[in-house]
């Protein structure tokens, strides 16, 4: 069964003849664990018609550049095949989804979404809600609990948010099972013109930005995040408590990526850890579940969640007061971007995310601090870290990464003691870092993956084109 928590109606259309059901697949991007596509499925063999799974692909999308896009191509490719087994049409379409949906739609008798919580979706899904003469009903599945269900208000941290999911866990933390398809859609004919799936001819149709290169050596799709999973559940998961702030250690799951692009559930992460009668699996759950949601709580309730006019108020009076506060380092935009602070720690730590598309977690809170520390305001130094992180982080562009940033400057934290520039906000040192790993030793290694790196570019006749 479908939790009917998970499932609500965005407009009041009545029940409509149509060729099909009709999927707009916008976040969760996987054919496995996904709780909208599950329903669509039960709704079109009750019809006894064949369901249609469409994806919008707009050049635009905020932020996003070619790491982006090839990391979900190639996800998107997958899930294709998947869909495709269990006799499932997956059409892919350029535009936005409020213009491409509707020539699908028309067609439809019904209309299944899912749900992300950043500000563009769920603008899109009010704006089809609107538009289309079908029902459009959404089903949230890329949280364990659902956001309004957890909560009614935006929560002040994990400490008021904790309880509440846990509450609820039992009632979610659910198994869902596929339910094989009546009427095959893989032979349909549909209106409008299709993208041809072939991630090399797609870019080259689209005018996406080009600046930031895609990784190598983190490719998209389910099976690889399902095969991170089990490397992670088998040899990582007993230290991760131990070890997850160590950056040197290599300790944590790597799964931010997909979950970011909905190619993995948290669902079938957690229910793969609960697996593990081993302690460290509540240090785990505790980050993808409990920190993980209130991050999309943060976005979901708070229209600045990406601004730090999103703080609390006692954030930005502190903020405020300490706002004349001389600086000891100024740096530009440029300087943040090339690495080119007087600090080795966050050098490196830049460097490795403007490399490798990730930061390991530890860092990204120093890295913020930082960032708070040496900037003229707290305005643009908010509005830094949040450009570069959705630049480059593989997984930016995502509740995890404002709330992530908001933390910094004292979101879901309590106030610590006063000083300079930060004022109550928890501030953070290298010698902090020092005391925790070997941080020369992370430098060290980021070096090596540059070398890695520049060889790479020097074989195939390209530069880093980075620091
Ligand atoms: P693991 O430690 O293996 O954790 C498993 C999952 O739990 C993660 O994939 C993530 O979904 C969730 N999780 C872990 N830590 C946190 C946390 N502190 N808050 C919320 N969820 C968490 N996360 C992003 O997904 N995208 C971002 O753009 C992003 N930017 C950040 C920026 C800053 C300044 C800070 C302080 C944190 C940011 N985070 C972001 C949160 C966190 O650092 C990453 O989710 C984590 O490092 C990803 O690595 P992992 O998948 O190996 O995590």
């Amino acid at each position: 069964m479908i939790h009917p928590a998970r499932i609500q109606a965005l407009n009041r259309q009545a029940p409509t003849a149509g060729r099909y059901v009709l999927y707009w697949m916008q976040q969760s991007q996987r054919a496995l664990d996904n709780h909208a596509l599950e329903f669509a499925v039960r709704a079109a063999n009750e019809r006894r018609q064949p369901l249609v799974v469409c994806f919008a692909l707009v050049d635009d999308y905020p932020g996003a550049n070619l790491r982006h896009y090839v990391f979900l191509l190639q996800g998107l490719l997958e899930t294709r095949s998947r869909l495709a087994e269990r006799g499932i049409r997956l059409t892919v379409r350029q535009g936005r989804p409020n213009r491409v949906v509707p020539l699908l739609a028309d067609q439809a008798s019904l209309v299944v979404t899912d749900c992300g919580y950043l500000r563009h979706q769920r603008a899109w899904r009010q704006d089809l809600a609107q538009k289309l003469n079908r029902p459009l009903i959404q089903v949230e599945s890329d949280v364990v609990v659902p956001v309004e269900l957890a909560s009614r208000k935006e929560e002040f941290g994990a400490y008021t948010l904790r309880p509440k999911i846990h509450r609820l866990l039992p009632e979610f933390l659910q198994p869902l099972t596929s339910t094989p398809v009546r009427c095959p859609s893989i032979h349909l004919e549909l209106p409008g013109e299709e993208l041809p799936l072939d991630p090399a001819g797609i870019l080259s149709r689209l005018r996406v930005a080009r600046d930031v290169p895609p990784v190598a050596d983190c490719p998209g799709g389910t099976s690889r995040a399902l095969e991170l999973l089990e490397r992670f559940a088998a040899r990582r998961l007993n230290d991760y408590e131990r070890l997850r702030n160590d950056p040197t250690r290599d300790a944590t799951s790597r799964l931010s990526p997909y979950l970011h692009f909905g190619q993995i559930s948290p669902l079938t992460i957690a229910l793969r850890v609960r697996r593990k009668k081993l302690p460290a699996r509540e240090a785990f759950l505790e980050e993808l579940i409990v920190r993980r949601e209130l991050a999309m709580n943060h976005a979901h309730f708070n229209p600045w969640y990406d601004d730090l006019a999103g703080l609390p108020a006692w954030a930005l009076r502190t903020l405020h007061e300490h706002r004349s506060d001389p600086r000891e380092y100024h740096y530009s935009p440029e300087d943040w971007e090339q690495a080119r602070t007087h600090d080795p720690y966050w050098n490196a730590a830049q460097r490795e995310m403007v490399l490798t598309g990730r930061m390991p977690g530890y860092l990204r809170m120093y890295w913020g601090k930082k960032i708070l520390e040496w900037t003229p305001t707290p305005e643009e130094a908010f509005r830094i870290a949040v450009w570069l992180n959705d630049k480059y982080e593989l997984d930016g562009r995502d509740p995890n990464g404002y709330a992530g940033i908001a933390w910094c400057f004292g979101k879901h934290d309590r106030a610590w003691g006063e000083r300079a520039v930060f004022g109550k906000i928890r501030y953070m040192n290298d010698q902090g870092l020092r005391r925790k790993f070997d941080a020369d030793g992370y430098v060290r290694q980021v070096e090596k993956i540059a070398k890695r790196f520049s060889r790479a570019a020097a074989k195939s006749g390209q530069g880093t084109g980075h620091p």
